[in-house]
């Protein structure tokens, strides 16, 4: 779903998490369908400190997704559930405009003591156009972290550990220091 930033209202505008753009965007995300999907998001021009508008956008709201997954670890199946507040900034991306030489350079040189309005975690849009389906898959990726693992980690570690045993003695005789070790027992 494309949001044109400039026709946004003042009071922001909200959107309902559903349909075939956010199922996508959740689809991506999770690398799985989605069972359930649910939320809003809404969007808002952000004001500066003197209330002028600074073209960034933000984001918020509350997005509930879940889908059944594998663990990564032990390939048990799992559910995976996302709930979670979503606030996210964005900002546009500077056109490409002709550098004017000197100028520019000095305006690089004094980036040191400005302070600039621009945030690590910030996204970007391009012209104009906030792609709703990159926030929505965004917020949802945030929420996973790194890797998909079950949750419950003494089962998890169990699973892995049995998973191992059974791929260690298909053919592999182990090492002969243990061999000799278990005939000392
Ligand atoms: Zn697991």
């Amino acid at each position: 779903m494309r949001i044109v930033v400039s026709q946004l209202p003042d009071a922001g505008r909200t959107i309902l998490v559903q349909g075939d753009w956010a199922i996508a965007a959740a689809k991506q995300a999770l690398d799985a369908e989605p069972k359930q999907l649910s939320g809003t998001l809404t969007l808002e021009r952000h004001l500066d400190m003197d209330d002028k508008e600074d073209g960034r956008v933000v984001v918020t709201g509350h997005i509930a997704v879940s889908a059944s997954r594998e663990c990564e670890r032990c390939a048990e199946d799992l559910e995976l559930v996302v709930d979670a507040d979503v606030d996210l900034m964005y900002a546009p991306t500077v056109k490409d405009e002709e550098p004017e030489g000197d100028e520019v350079k000095r305006e690089q040189e004094d980036d040191d003591d400005d302070i600039l309005p621009v945030h690590e975690d910030d996204g970007w849009y391009q012209d104009d156009v906030l792609e709703l389906g990159d926030v929505l898959c965004e917020a949802i990726s945030l929420e996973l972290g790194p890797r998909i693992v079950c949750v419950d980690v003494a089962s998890c570690d169990r699973r892995t550990a049995e998973l191992l045993a059974s791929k260690g003695t298909s053919g592999n005789p182990g090492h002969p220091a243990f061999a000799k070790l278990k005939g000392l027992g």
